[in-house]
Formats: C-alpha cells, sequence, structure tokens
C-alpha cells in the first residue's frame, strides 16, 4: 500500500492498515513528517510552524494519541481581548467560575451575549459531531447574526478568535466548522504538547515500523497500482493513497476533478524576551477592529521548554501575507499599546509566512462527508475532505485505510 504525504492524515491512514497487518509505505517530500504540524529548534527555542493548539477533545485524534506522553498543556478557558486601550478577560464562566463577574461585566458584548453564548454551549452540547455535517450551512457571520450576537459581540469577540482558528476575520467560513470548534473549545482546553506542535506527528511515526516513511521522495505521478517519484523510481502497490494537501492532490490527479482550493495564509512572528508580557498560559485577542495583529501568547507560559530557561517565547499571529519590509517594526509599534515599552526589548527570532495554511472552508457544496474519495483504484484523504484541522485530517486518514481493508 503506498501512501503519498506523511502529514497527519498520512501517518494515521499508515497506522490502521500496519494494526491490520498490512504493509503501508509512505512518500515524504519534505525531510520530515508532519506537514503542516511541524516544529522547529530555534536558538534554543521550540518554535511550531504558526500558531496552532490541539483541542484535548478532539475524540477521534483523542483515541488515536498517547496524551499522556504529549504531557498536554491546557491554556486557560477564555481570553484577554485588547479593546480601547484595555486588556479585557473573557472567560469561560462555567469552566473558570471564579471569572464570573469580571467577565459578566467586561464590555465585550452584553449580557445577553453571554447568556446566549451559555445557550449556544449548552445546544451543542447535545450534538453528535457526525449530526453538525447534517445543519444548515451558512457563513459563521450569518449564524451568529441569527443567533441573535450583538454587532459588538460579533466586532469584538469573534472576528478575533474565530479569525485565528478560521485564519479569516470575515467569518465567511462555513457555519458547520463553527458548530464543530465551539463544541471542542466548550468541552475542553485548547492545549499545547510540552515539547511542540511536532509532537503529534512524531509520535505517530513512532507507532510505524522503522522504514516505513521515505523522506525526501516527492512523488511526480500516480497510477491505480503504482507510483512514480522525481528520481524516477517506479514503485508497484496494491493501493495507492494521496494524502497530501489539496492542491497538491489536484495537480498529482488532473483527472479527479478536484479544483484547486483557495487558500488562508498566516504570519506567525516570534519573539524571545526576558519576561512573558503576559505571565499566564491564555491567548490575547485583537478586538479593537483593526491593526495588523491578530493573536498573541506566550508557549513558554504553559509549556516552558518552549523557551530556554529564564526567557520567554512570544507568538503573535497575523492573518494574512502582509507583504511590508518593515512587518516586524510594525507588529511591535502596535503591541507597544498592549504591553507597554518592554516589547522594544523583546528579540525577533523568526517570522514564518505559511502560504498554504487552511483550505478555504465556505458553506456550500463541499465534500461528500464520506472523509475520503477514490478514482480509478486511486484512495484520496487529508483535511479538505472533513475539516481543516487535526481532528479532520486523522478522521479521513483513518476512514481511508478502513475502506481499503474493507474493499480488499
Ligand atoms: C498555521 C496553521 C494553524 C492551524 N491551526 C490549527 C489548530 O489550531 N487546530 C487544528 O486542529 N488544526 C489547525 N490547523 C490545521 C491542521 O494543521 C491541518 O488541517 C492538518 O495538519 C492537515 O493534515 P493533512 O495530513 O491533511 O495535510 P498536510 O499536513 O498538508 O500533509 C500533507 C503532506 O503531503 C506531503 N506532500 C505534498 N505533495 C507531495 C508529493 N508530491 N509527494 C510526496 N509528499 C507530498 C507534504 O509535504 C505534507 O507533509 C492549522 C494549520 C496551520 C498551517
Amino acid at each position: 500500500m503506498l501512501i503519498v504525504g506523511g502529514g497527519l492524515a498520512g501517518l494515521a491512514c499508515a497506522i490502521r492498515l500496519h494494526e491490520a497487518g498490512a504493509k503501508p509505505a509512505i512518500f515524504e517530500a519534505s525531510d520530515a513528517v508532519g506537514g503542516r504540524v511541524r516544529t522547529d529548534l530555534v536558538d534554543g527555542f521550540l518554535l511550531d510552524r504558526g500558531f496552532q493548539v490541539y483541542l484535548d477533545a478532539y475524540p477521534e485524534a483523542g483515541k488515536l494519541l498517547d496524551k499522556a506522553s504529549l504531557d498536554l498543556r491546557p491554556f486557560k478557558p477564555g481570553a484577554l481581548v485588547y479593546q480601547g486601550g484595555r486588556m479585557l478577560r473573557v472567560m469561560d464562566v462555567f469552566r473558570a467560575p471564579r471569572h464570573l463577574v469580571t467577565s459578566a461585566l467586561a464590555p465585550i458584548g452584553s449580557l445577553a451575549d453571554k447568556l446566549r453564548v451559555a445557550l449556544l454551549k449548552w445546544r451543542l452540547s447535545w450534538v453528535r459531531i457526525e449530526d453538525i455535517a447534517t445543519h444548515e450551512d451558512i457563513s459563521t457571520e450569518l449564524y451568529l447574526q441569527r443567533a441573535g450576537f450583538s454587532t459588538r459581540m460579533i466586532d469584538g469577540f469573534f472576528r478575533s478568535f474565530y479569525g485565528g482558528i478560521f485564519l479569516e476575520r470575515e467569518l465567511r467560513t462555513s457555519s458547520r466548522m463553527f458548530e464543530f470548534t465551539f463544541k471542542m473549545f466548550s468541552q475542553s482546553s485548547a492545549t499545547l504538547p510540552a515539547r511542540g506542535m511536532g509532537e503529534i506527528p512524531r509520535q505517530l511515526n513512532l507507532r510505524l515500523p522503522s522504514g516505513t516513511v521515505r523522506l525526501g521522495a516527492r512523488v511526480t505521478e500516480v497510477q491505480s497500482h503504482g507510483i512514480i517519484l522525481k528520481s524516477g523510481e517506479t514503485l508497484a502497490g496494491d493501493a495507492v493513497v494521496v494524502a497530501t494537501d489539496a492542491s497538491s492532490a489536484a495537480r498529482l490527479l488532473p483527472k479527479m476533478d478536484f479544483s484547486e482550493p483557495a487558500w488562508r495564509s498566516v504570519t506567525c512572528l516570534y519573539f524571545a524576551a526576558t519576561r512573558s508580557p503576559l505571565n499566564e498560559a491564555i491567548i490575547a485577542l485583537n478586538g479593537a477592529g483593526n491593526g495588523l495583529v491578530n493573536n498573541v501568547c506566550v508557549p513558554s507560559d504553559l509549556a516552558p521548554d518552549y523557551a530556554p530557561p529564564g526567557q520567554a517565547l512570544i507568538s503573535v499571529s497575523v492573518l494574512g501575507l502582509p507583504n511590508l519590509t518593515d512587518l516586524q517594526s510594525l507588529v511591535l509599534a502596535e503591541l507597544e499599546s498592549w504591553f507597554g515599552r518592554d516589547v522594544h526589548e523583546w528579540r525577533h527570532l523568526r517570522t514564518e509566512q505559511i502560504e498554504r495554511a487552511l483550505p478555504e472552508q465556505a458553506p456550500g457544496p463541499g465534500n461528500s462527508g464520506a472523509g475520503f474519495c477514490k478514482h480509478a483504484g486511486i484512495f484520496v484523504c487529508g483535511d479538505h475532505l472533513w475539516s481543516a484541522s487535526i481532528e479532520g485530517a486523522i478522521i479521513s486518514g483513518q476512514r481511508t485505510a478502513s475502506e481499503i481493508l474493507h474493499s480488499s
């Protein structure tokens, strides 16, 4: 069984095949597994390739991963919102009841908005994840408006919080994706593995026999029972799985009528400081409605291994790929109003520009809900065929493997 791509979908597919007694082989173009989930060690700091979190409530990922050895470190349930020159605290009062009064009084939306959040949380707690795919499919913005949220709440909170998740602030992403992520956030914490997000694929890779993954092996052609590598090498197998991102799948499978998706991009700037500007495991959001920065956090506040002793790692997300030569200084100038003049002492570590971070997930006819597709004996999986998330990629890979086993 030949699998093209060693991201989470390819790894999850290979594990299920291996556990059923098959012999999967993964061909990965880059120098390590993980795809869009990787961590680099730079100057003693652990830099994830873009800020992302593992939601502890992910059901299928939770069954596949050994969460105890990932040593997941939770963010506090809620956020700090920078608005009107102040940092306001908005917590999930069901999980952080001691913040009931400050959250209720924070001028982010009205008290009625906060009750609507509680109502939505209660309503979605009864919904099964698989049923979300049958719900009405509209934009998240329209969904929130129909749920009665005020413009102040949508602009001041949802645009920045979900902007950081969907990587767009217009909230044009499908309401189904909103319901899924809202449910996941309501049930448990957003977390970081103690040694970086890259530990997730690393752990999955360790469950495969050594030699299963070939790195630096770019596949240039895919056929029903074989693949051709860039080196010219040809390999044959009982089944071929294309577990790449959506654009690579479209290029590898021109006859399969995949259109290249629109991509959402993000720029992540990393800084080192001698002191954390937040000093707590929380995400700070830009609720001001203008500016470059969408969200800021300090991974080393929850997982100290992210920074060398005595230092803090600061992660700043800017949506899109702003073409500005002075991006770094503009971001710092903006953050001076959040955190004061100390920001000018931060040391820039790296700026990650991730052009293909998430495929567009607008409402409308999208994937079939099966989690994979198949054409002329070739299987395709990946986050683009379920939901653009860690959970979505893992479900897609696992379902593809089950289908292969079932049909062979
Ligand atoms: C910045 C950012 C933030 C995110 N935030 C979150 C979050 O907070 N929570 C969450 O759950 N999800 C988040 N996601 C989404 C999540 O990371 C992805 O949905 C998931 O990792 C996709 O996995 P995949 O296996 O489907 O695809 P990929 O990770 O894209 O893997 C595909 C693999 O195929 C390889 N490949 C491509 N072409 C070829 C070829 N021709 N030959 C061989 N190999 C090839 C690639 O190198 C890659 O390794 C985020 C993603 C990004 C980038």
